[in-house]
């Protein structure tokens, strides 16, 4: 597989790209404790409860899906320095061009099971 630095690049934009999206949402979700917070202070009818609810678990789901993204970001870069990015891990074999460049964090080939 090319070692290139245009390909570390790559992995290193997605990984910021990725980490900034964990920042944003666990921005978001305390922001969201605050809000759940201070309306609880006042009293016990909360017509936004179910709102916030909704609102909290998709924000937890889209945090969980970003920290597994930064992981196999971390992963992949450790895969690169180790100088054996781009091999499906399952099947020994190495990933085609264009399913890299779909998804650059990929660790195995469309053929293999994930
Ligand atoms: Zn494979």
């Amino acid at each position: 597989m090319a070692r290139d630095s245009a390909q570390r690049e790559v992995l290193v934009q997605e990984q910021k790209y990725v980490l900034a999206r964990v920042a944003k949402l666990e921005a978001q979700l305390e922001a969201l404790i605050r809000t759940r917070r201070s309306e609880s202070d006042d009293d016990e009818h909360d017509p936004e409860g179910e709102t916030l609810s909704s609102q909290w678990s998709m924000l937890v789901g889209l945090l969980d899906a970003a920290r597994e993204d930064a992981t196999l970001a971390e992963r992949a870069l450790m895969r690169f320095e180790a100088g054996d990015y781009g091999i499906c891990q399952l099947c020994g074999q190495p990933i085609p061009i264009g399913q890299l460049e779909a998804r650059p964090f990929r660790e195995s080939c469309v053929s293999c099971p994930r």
